[in-house]
């Protein structure tokens, strides 16, 4: 009984909470009814944090702003045990071995309340456990990248088991359209992560009971900045016969972009076993690069390096740069069937909610410090040992941080 794509006719979510915030900010409400995540990153978060709403408060409020039509819910499943292991910023409540409790009290009571025949009605749209099995593949073993934690999550296979079973389990409902986080072209577009990234969503999403069956998606670019289309350089360009992918920017990646990232890696997917017609979400809620630092034609053609430089929307100092992005902006707004294999454009990533504290701040979220987020810090491997680009006095990961939200505001493109 699921549609191909569940944003076809359909209106989507606008999270109070998040409306309240984005409205009570000056300007703000040129965007506060825009529909974004609701992130359930803790079983706390299942029956509401601190008074907050839970997960059946927003089911009720979404039967409401549905009325007679269809409606779209976007929920985040954002709780895996040794959540977050290549940083510190967010990681979570379960340790590494914690997938039986991960089962228990937070897959299944969501799955419970996902099958109610009360929110039979409502189209919901899981995406599960961002920047997850990626880890796997490009953060581990010999990679220079790899961290002793992901080495574990890797060993131990509760990455892979923990996705199997959300996918099952929230699956079981025929209203619920699982899309599995993909990470995003300035992480799985080279070679050696593009196809070996495929078959590791595929193992986890025949893992634990889960069948392909369950797999309506895929998301990238989830809380990322990366660019939704280069307009000013391509993969195939070259200048005085260098190609672009040899300028320090794209440094031999395949992709510039996430739109034909997206595209382009939906393809490997239905090669490995996924089905013909899953379809793409990109999150642009953070990726518009607007403003005044926005190019308006190509880089010069001295060398490669200007001439990307000097084209590309992506102003960040590194790719792999993604902690509070300055000179970031509001990128598409949400839109159904924007382009060929893409269901949507969500604005996943709540505008507004930090990536990560810039300092150490004592927190009973089991969130970490990590320096990405310090705009002080000269960076690691997985950013080419450069400066983090962050934005200074950020609270910590999902906390309302008001100067990112008007800088996002300010470079919105479209502009508001
Ligand atoms: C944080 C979560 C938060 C989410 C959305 C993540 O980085 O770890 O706690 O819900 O962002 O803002």
């Amino acid at each position: 009984s699921r549609v191909n794509n569940p944003y076809e006719g359909a209106k989507v979510y606008v999270n109070p909470e998040w409306s309240a915030k984005a409205a009570a900010e000056p300007g703000g409400s040129r965007i506060a009814q825009q529909p974004t995540g609701v992130w359930l990153d803790r079983t706390a978060a299942i029956a509401g944090v601190a008074g907050g709403m839970g997960l059946r408060d927003h089911l009720d409020a979404a039967l409401t702003q549905k009325g007679s039509g269809e409606l779209v819910v976007q929920l985040v499943i954002y709780n895996l045990p040794g959540r977050d292991c290549a940083a510190l910023a967010s990681n979570g409540e379960l340790g590494p071995t914690e997938i039986g409790r991960y089962k228990t009290e937070y897959i299944d009571p969501i799955a419970a309340i996902l099958a109610d025949a009360k929110y039979a009605g409502l189209r919901i749209v899981t995406t599960v456990e961002i920047d997850s099995l990626p880890n796997l593949v490009t953060n581990t073993g010999s990679r220079p990248t790899a961290t002793p934690a992901c080495d574990v999550m890797k060993a131990n296979g509760n990455y892979v088991k923990g996705v199997g079973y959300a996918l099952n389990k929230l699956g079981d409902a025929p209203n619920v359209y699982n899309y599995i986080d993909a990470g995003h072209h300035g992480w799985i577009g080279w070679d050696d992560n593009f196809a070996p990234s495929a078959t590791t969503f595929h193992a986890a999403a025949t893992a634990e009971g889960a069948t392909v069956n369950d797999v309506h998606g895929f998301i990238t670019n989830t809380a990322n900045y990366g660019a939704l289309t280069e307009k000013h350089f391509s993969i195939g360009d070259s200048v005085n016969g260098t190609s672009v992918r040899q300028s320090k920017w794209v440094d031999w990646n395949r992709y510039t972009d996430e739109q034909s990232f997206a595209q382009a890696f939906r393809n490997q997917l239905v090669s490995v076993g996924f089905k013909s017609d899953i379809g793409m979400l990109i999150d642009t809620s953070r990726n518009g690069w607007g403003g005044t630092q926005r190019p308006t034609g190509p880089g010069a053609t001295t060398s490669v390096d200007t001439y990307v430089d000097g084209g590309r929307y992506d102003r960040r100092i590194h790719l792999g740069n993604w902690c509070n992005q300055s000179g970031a902006g509001l990128g598409e707004r949400p839109k159904a069937a924007p382009a060929a294999g893409i269901d949507a454009y969500v604005w996943m990533k709540p505008p507004g909610e930090s990536d990560g504290s810039s300092k150490a701040i004592p927190n009973d979220e089991g969130k970490g410090f990590d320096r990405m987020c310090d705009p002080t810090y000269t960076g690691n491997a997985r950013n080419g040992n450069n400066l983090s680009g962050a934005l200074p006095d950020a609270p910590v990961s999902g906390h309302w941080f008001s100067a990112q939200f008007q800088e996002l505001m300010k470079n919105a493109y479209p502009a508001l």
